[in-house]
C-alpha cells in the first residue's frame, strides 16, 4: 500500500550513488585536559583509507596527545574514536604500526640484530619478516653494521623498520623528521611516500606546514587544542577559491559546470561538487545565473576561500 504524503509536501530526494568508504580512523568530539591545561578541545575528523594523514600544528597545539589517545596509551576525558569501523580492540591494535617515541636501540649490535630483539619483545611479526622490512627502508645493504654507525636517517629508517614487522595497515609517526639534518629528513620523508604507494595509511604529527604540504595527502590543523580545519590537503592549503555546489541531478551539474569560464577543476565530495577557481576569480552570481541557463537549480552555493597565507597566520598567531 502506498504512503500517503501531504500534497504540499515536497520531497527531497538524496543522491543515493555516491560510494562512501569506511575511515580508517575515525574521531569524535576528543577532549583531554591535563590540570588546568585543555590539551584537546572536542576534536572530530576522520582519516580515509589510504591517505598520509597530516596532524599538523605548533608545538603545544596537542599532536603527540591526539597520537597517545588513539594509540591507547592515554584516555581521553570526553569522546570516542574508532579503528576500521569498530572500538578499539587487540585486533584492531594488531593493524597499526606506531613510532611515538625514538626507540631504544643498542648501539653495538646490527640493524638486523636490533630487530631481532624488536620482534622477540613486541610478538609483532617473524624473524623471516626483519630481512623485507630492512629492504622496504633501504637498509639491507646496512644490515650487519653495528647500530652506532648509521647516520640519523639511517637511524630512523630503522625505527620505521620496527613499525613494519606484523605488517600492519595503519602507520602512525610522531614527528619523524624532527632533529635529522636535510639528507635524513629527506630520506623519510621519501619512505613515507613509498609506504603509501604500497597502501599503507600514515597519519603522522608535524609542526611543519612545509612538510604536510610535500608529503600529506590529508590535514587536521591544531591550535592549542582546537581542531581550525581538516580535510584534503589541496583543498585545505590552496591559493585557489573553491566553490561548493549541489544539485539534484549531480552528474549533470558536474558535465555543465566544467565547460564554465574559469573552472581549473571539479571535484565530486559526497553529496556536493568541489569546483576550483584561480584565486578571486569566482563569481557565485555569475554561476547560479549560468546553471540556470542550462536548466539545473542549485540547492547550494557556497564561497570557501583559504590561502595557503590566511592559514599561515591562524596558526602562527595568537
Ligand atoms: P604537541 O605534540 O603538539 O607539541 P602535546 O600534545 O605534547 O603537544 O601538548 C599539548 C599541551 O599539553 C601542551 O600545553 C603541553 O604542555 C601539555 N601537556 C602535554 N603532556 C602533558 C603532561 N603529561 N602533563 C601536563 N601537561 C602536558
Ligand atoms: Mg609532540
Amino acid at each position: 500500500m502506498p504512503e500517503k504524503v501531504a500534497e504540499n509536501f515536497t520531497l527531497i530526494k538524496f543522491s543515493t550513488n555516491t560510494i562512501h568508504m569506511q575511515p580508517v580512523l575515525s574521531l569524535q568530539a576528543i577532549s583531554k585536559r591535563y590540570g588546568n591545561i585543555q590539551a584537546l578541545n572536542s576534536i572530530s575528523f576522520d582519516v580515509p583509507e589510504g591517505s598520509v594523514f597530516g596532524i599538523l600544528g605548533p608545538n603545544g597545539s596537542g599532536k603527540t596527545t591526539m597520537l597517545g589517545i588513539i594509540l591507547d596509551i592515554l584516555r581521553a576525558d570526553a569522546g570516542s574514536f574508532s579503528w576500521f569501523g569498530t572500538s578499539p580492540s587487540a585486533e584492531s591494535r594488531k593493524k597499526i604500526g606506531a613510532l611515538l617515541e625514538t626507540p631504544n636501540f643498542y648501539h653495538y649490535l646490527s640493524a638486523t640484530d636490533n630487530l631481532n630483539i624488536t620482534q622477540a619483545i613486541s610478538g609483532r611479526g617473524s624473524t623471516p619478516e626483519i630481512e623485507s622490512v630492512l629492504e622496504t627502508v633501504n637498509l639491507a645493504q646496512r644490515k650487519y653494521s653495528k647500530f652506532s654507525t648509521y647516520s640519523l636517517g639511517m637511524k630512523q629508517r630503522l625505527a620505521i623498520a620496527g613499525t613494519l614487522l606484523g605488517n600492519p595497515n595503519v602507520l602512525v609517526f610522531d614527528e619523524p623528521t624532527n632533529g635529522l639534518d636535510p639528507v635524513g629528513i629527506a630520506e623519510i620523508r621519501q619512505l613515507i611516500k613509498d609506504l603509501a604507494k604500497q597502501g599503507k595509511t600514515i597519519i603522522m604529527a608535524s609542526h611543519l606546514l612545509d612538510e604536510v604540504e610535500k608529503v600529506c595527502t590529508h590535514v587536521a590543523i591544531l591550535k592549542k587544542g582546537v581542531l581550525l580545519t581538516a580535510g584534503a590537503v589541496d583543498e585545505v592549503l590552496t591559493n585557489e577559491d573553491i566553490v561548493e555546489i549541489s544539485a539534484s541531478d549531480l552528474t549533470g551539474l558536474e558535465i555543465i559546470i566544467k565547460e564554465f569560464n574559469g573552472v581549473t577543476n571539479v571535484k565530486q565530495d559526497g553529496n556536493h561538487l568541489h569546483v576550483f577557481f584561480p584565486i578571486n576569480t569566482a563569481n557565485l552570481e555569475e554561476i547560479n545565473r549560468y546553471c540556470f541557463s542550462k536548466d539545473i537549480t542549485l540547492s547550494q552555493l557556497t564561497l570557501k576561500r583559504k590561502s595557503l597565507e590566511s592559514k599561515f597566520f591562524e596558526l602562527t598567531n595568537n
